[in-house]
C-alpha cells in the first residue's frame, strides 16, 4: 500500500528544512521550495524547472502541493470577494478579501466553526467541528494571493493605489487578519506555523504589524504568542464588566476581565508598534449606553490601545439588533472625549454576507452548540459540556481539541 502524499503546505520553512533534510538533500532544496510554492504559486512539481529531475520524482511519488477546493466565489459590489471552501465531510470555511485605498486585506479563518459560542456571532451559533490544520490555514493566502495576482480587478486597484514598499513585490495581499471562522488561539500549533510563512521572507515577507491575530481572550495563549510569534493582537471585548461579558463571550466565565486586561499588558512590549485592538461589537440596549462607555473608559484608560466599534451584523437565529448610527457616534463621542483612540468600522461586502460575524460556511456541529443556542431571545449561555460532546475521532487531532483543551482548564 502506498502511503499518503504529505502536503507541503504543512510545512513552515524549519518544517520544509527537516523534510528535505530527510530526503536525504541539500538544504538549500528547502528554499527552493518554498520559493516555488508560496511566492510563485507553483502547485505542480513538474513545473519547478530548478529541481533535479530526480528530486522532483520523489517528491511526485510522496508530496504535494493542495489547497482547499473552493464551492462558491463570490463578488461583492464594493470589490470584495468571498470564498466558501471545502474542508470536508460536510465542513466548510470561508475567506474573504477586501480591498481599501492603500491595502488589500485577506480575512482567513483558523476554525471549521467554533466552540466558544459567543452570543453574536454566526459562526459560534454553528458550533465546532474541527481545527484547521497548518496547510488549510496558509493555504487560504497561497490561494487568494496567487488567484488575484491574475485578477485585473485587484491588480488595478494595488497600482492605483500602491502601498508604500509593496509595489515592487507585485503582491495583492497586503494584510492579513485572522477574523474568519474559528478561535485562532485554540488552534494555537496549527496558527503559528501559518503565522511562521506569512512573516517568512522564503513565503510571503509581510511584516508583524501587517498581520493581526483576533482573539475571544484564551489568556494563556496570548502569553505564548508574545514569545513565539508577536503579531499584532486584537482582543475581542465587547463589554465592559464581567457581569455582562460573561454572557456574550462565554470564555470570561474561564479568563475574566482582570486576567485577560493583565494578559493584553504583558503583551504590549511584544506587540507591533506597543499597541493593541480591542473589538467592540455594537449591540443595541445590551452593551452601548454612555453608562458602559464610561465604565469602558475606565477599564482601558490605561492601556496603549485603539478601539474599534464593529456595527453588529445580525443573522436570524441571533434575536439581537445593530445599534444605531447615532448611538454608535455617541458611544464614540464618550470614548474619543476621553482621549482614547476609537473608530468605527466599515462594513463591507454587506451583499454576500462576507461582514465580520457573518460567516457561517457550513459546519457539521460537534457540539450541538446550534441546537442549544437556537431560538434564545434572551441573553443566555449555550453550555458545552465537553465531557458529553466530544467525538471519538476527535481524539485522533493533530493538535489538542479545543473543547478538551477548555476541560483541562476548569
Ligand atoms: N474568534 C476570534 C476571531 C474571529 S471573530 C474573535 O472572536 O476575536 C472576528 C471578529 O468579529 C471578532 O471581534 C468578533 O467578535 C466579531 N464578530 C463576531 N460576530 C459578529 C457579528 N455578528 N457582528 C459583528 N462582529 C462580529
Ligand atoms: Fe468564536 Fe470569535 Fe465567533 Fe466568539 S466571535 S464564537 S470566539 S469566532
Amino acid at each position: 500500500m502506498t502511503s499518503p502524499r504529505v502536503n507541503l503546505l504543512d510545512f513552515d520553512a524549519d518544517q520544509m528544512a527537516a523534510y528535505v533534510a530527510g530526503l536525504n538533500e541539500k538544504p538549500f532544496r528547502a528554499k527552493q521550495l518554498m520559493q516555488w510554492i508560496h511566492q510563485r504559486g507553483v502547485a505542480d512539481i513538474n513545473d519547478m524547472s530548478d529541481l533535479a529531475k530526480s528530486f522532483r520524482a520523489t517528491l511526485l511519488d510522496k508530496a504535494e502541493i493542495l489547497s482547499l477546493p473552493v464551492i462558491k466565489d463570490e463578488h461583492a459590489l464594493d470589490g470584495t470577494r468571498k470564498w466558501l471552501l471545502d474542508v470536508g465531510a460536510g465542513n466548510a470555511v470561508e475567506s474573504v478579501f477586501i480591498p481599501e485605498d492603500d491595502r488589500g486585506t485577506l480575512c482567513i479563518s483558523s476554525q471549521a466553526g467554533c466552540a466558544v459560542n459567543c452570543r453574536f456571532c454566526s459562526t459560534g451559533h454553528q458550533g465546532f467541528s474541527r481545527n484547521l490544520t497548518a496547510g488549510e490555514i496558509i493555504g487560504q493566502l497561497w490561494f487568494a494571493e496567487h488567484l488575484l495576482r491574475n485578477d485585473p480587478e485587484a491588480i488595478r486597484r494595488v497600482e492605483k493605489f500602491p502601498t508604500p514598499g509593496w509595489e515592487h513585490t507585485g503582491r495583492v495581499i497586503s494584510n492579513v487578519v485572522m477574523m474568519g471562522m474559528g478561535e485562532p488561539l485554540l488552534n494555537y500549533d496549527n496558527v503559528v506555523s501559518a503565522l511562521r510563512l506569512m512573516l517568512d521572507d522564503r513565503a510571503y515577507g509581510l511584516s508583524r504589524r501587517r498581520v493581526t491575530v483576533s482573539t475571544s481572550g484564551v489568556v494563556p495563549m496570548i502569553d505564548r504568542l508574545a514569545q513565539d510569534c508577536p503579531v499584532a493582537l486584537a482582543v475581542s471585548l465587547h463589554a465592559p464588566n464581567d457581569t455582562l461579558r460573561d454572557q456574550l463571550v462565554p470564555l470570561n466565565q474561564k479568563y475574566p476581565l482582570r486576567e485577560l486586561l493583565d494578559a493584553c499588558e504583558r503583551y504590549l512590549p511584544f506587540a507591533p508598534r506597543d499597541f493593541l485592538t480591542f473589538e467592540y461589537c455594537m449591540l443595541d440596549g445590551v452593551n452601548d449606553s454612555d453608562i458602559q462607555a464610561k465604565e469602558l473608559v475606565r477599564l482601558l484608560k490605561n492601556m496603549k490601545c485603539k478601539i474599534n466599534l464593529i456595527p453588529f451584523n445580525p443573522f436570524p437565529e441571533s434575536g439581537l439588533k445593530r445599534s444605531s448610527a447615532q448611538r454608535i457616534n455617541a458611544f464614540a463621542g464618550i470614548l474619543l472625549d476621553a482621549g482614547m483612540v476609537a473608530t468605527v468600522r466599515k462594513t463591507r461586502g454587506d451583499d454576500i454576507a462576507a461582514a465580520c460575524g457573518q460567516l457561517a460556511g457550513d459546519v457539521v456541529d460537534r457540539t450541538r452548540v446550534r441546537e442549544r443556542a437556537v431560538h434564545k431571545a434572551e441573553i443566555e449561555l449555550a453550555e458545552v459540556d465537553p465531557e458529553e460532546e466530544i467525538d471519538e475521532d476527535l481524539h485522533a487531532e493533530p493538535n489538542e481539541h479545543p473543547i478538551e483543551w477548555l476541560k483541562k482548564l476548569k
